[in-house]
């Protein structure tokens, strides 16, 4: 593994501890979906934050692909707090892919 890609795992590892290795968005854990360390500042843009762990936001694969990466380039925090919001107002919170 290239010192990079230590890093990159060290720093997903410290980001799923902080948030209890569940999605911010549905709860999931990883024994019930892959889960995700979602870089809020844009690794393009923001390459000096790639291994903040203030920048890294633990998601379920679902809505790490949900997050609209159409805005990545203008990707940022404000971006991101606004998604969050949106989810949690309208209670989407729920654990979508759930096969019970
Ligand atoms: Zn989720």
């Amino acid at each position: 593994m290239s010192v990079n890609l230590k890093r990159r795992a060290y720093w997903k590892d410290q980001v799923l501890d902080r948030d209890e290795r569940k999605c911010q968005i549905c709860g999931a854990t990883e024994d019930q979906i892959h889960l995700v360390a979602h870089h809020i500042y844009s690794v393009s843009e923001y390459p000096e934050e790639a291994l903040n762990v203030d920048n890294g936001a633990t998601l379920c694969e679902l809505h790490h692909r949900e997050y609209p990466f159409s805005f990545t380039g203008d990707s940022t925090g404000e971006r991101w707090l606004l998604w969050l919001e949106t989810y949690q107002e309208h209670g989407l919170s729920r654990r979508i892919y759930d096969d019970n």
